[in-house]
């Protein structure tokens, strides 16, 4: 395995038996492919790297559940180096202990190797589970990897797990949720957000990352299920209308070679003409979104009286987004 040239990059690395559902994610979230298609995807047999065209510059590595961590035949210095976030699907209709005996072998692994690395358990394909089951399951997944962890000595290690299906939002959201821990700008992301809500009377605020449907910052006020779902319905009707009538993205393709170009806030992301949207909902509810560079949308929530001050709101979005150029130019 080759590492990547110039700066590392967060790598997530998806592992899990086979059929458990990889590829099926991979190609949900990041390459729009419709979840019934899934059906027909090779199983994952061996690493597969692929590009992301996404504003975080991650990798994410289709990681095959067989693997012998033993056998010397990997470099685990080399795939675990610049990892993030190890996600670790486990397919929740199915026998899992045999998947979670790999998972432990894993966790031990990283224990060596890099202990840094997020370890993100997604149970996943729930959509066939009653509530009370999912529950179970979970229960039992969690029970049983704390009591195997204890036995190998390694009882601090802290897990995140996850219930996920492509079938519906759970797979974005889980995703958000493993990215936004390694975004080192999130704490500043969060209070501009907080900043714009308080300023404009918002309810709720999502910066997303478009081609992916996943958020990488909100307000902190609590994220209901619901309003996330009409935001990320939202992104996929203006993405529509504007891959019809819409203006020219540019090279919204991003070249997979062109691995080195850093995309977030090189000049040209961010003096694209601003794009917005407001759709007015039956409930007095307002939905405006507001493209922020080629990656990312501000999504906001409000009121029908709060969106009234249109003036305020365009001024005030204008200063979150020179501010959050200037974020990510000091991360660069
Ligand atoms: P891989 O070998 O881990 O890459 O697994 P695949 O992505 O090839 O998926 C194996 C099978 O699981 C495919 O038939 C998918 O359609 C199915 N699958 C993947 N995700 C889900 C899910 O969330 N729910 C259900 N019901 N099936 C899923």
């Amino acid at each position: 395995i080759s590492r990547v040239r110039g700066a590392p990059r967060p790598r997530l690395l998806l592992q899990g038996q086979r059929r458990s559902g990889k590829s099926s994610i991979s190609s949900v979230v990041f390459h729009k492919m419709p979840p019934t298609e899934t059906l027909f995807l090779e199983s994952t047999t061996r690493i597969q790297k692929e590009p992301v065209n996404s504003f975080m510059d991650f990798q994410v590595w289709d990681f095959p559940g067989q693997i012998d961590y033993n056998d010397g035949t990997f470099d685990l210095e080399a795939l675990f180096s610049d990892t993030g976030a190890l996600i670790y699907v486990i397919d929740a209709q199915d026998e899992y202990l045999e998947a979670l005996t790999r998972l432990h072998q894993t966790i031990e692994a990283i224990q060596r190797h890099n202990p840094a690395i997020n370890i993100e358990v997604f149970i996943h394909k729930v959509d066939g589970l009653s509530d009370d089951f999912k529950l179970d399951t979970q229960r039992d997944i969690v029970q049983r990897t704390t009591d195997e962890l204890a036995d190998m000595g390694l009882d601090g290690v802290h897990i995140n797990y996850h219930l996920t299906s492509i079938y519906d939002h759970s797979i974005f959201e889980a995703f958000s949720k493993v990215i936004q821990k390694l975004l080192p700008e999130l704490g500043t992301l969060e209070n501009l957000l907080n900043g714009l809500v308080s300023n404009c009377r918002i309810e709720k605020a999502f910066l997303f990352d478009v081609l992916s449907k996943i958020y990488v910052a909100t307000d902190s006020s609590p994220v209901d299920v619901q309003s996330y779902e009409i935001c990320s319905d939202y992104i996929d009707v203006v993405l529509d209308m504007t891959e019809i009538y819409g203006y020219d993205r540019g090279d919204s393709e991003v070249n997979p070679v062109e691995e080195t170009k850093s995309s977030v806030g090189s000049s040209e992301d961010w003096s694209l003409p601003d794009q917005s949207s407001v759709m007015k909902l039956q409930n007095g509810m307002v939905l405006f979104l507001r493209e922020i560079n080629k990656f990312l949308a501000l999504i906001c929530i409000m009121r029908k009286e709060s969106f009234e001050k249109r003036g305020l709101i365009d001024y005030n979005v204008q200063v979150f987004q020179q501010a959050l150029e200037k974020v990510f130019e000091l991360h660069r």
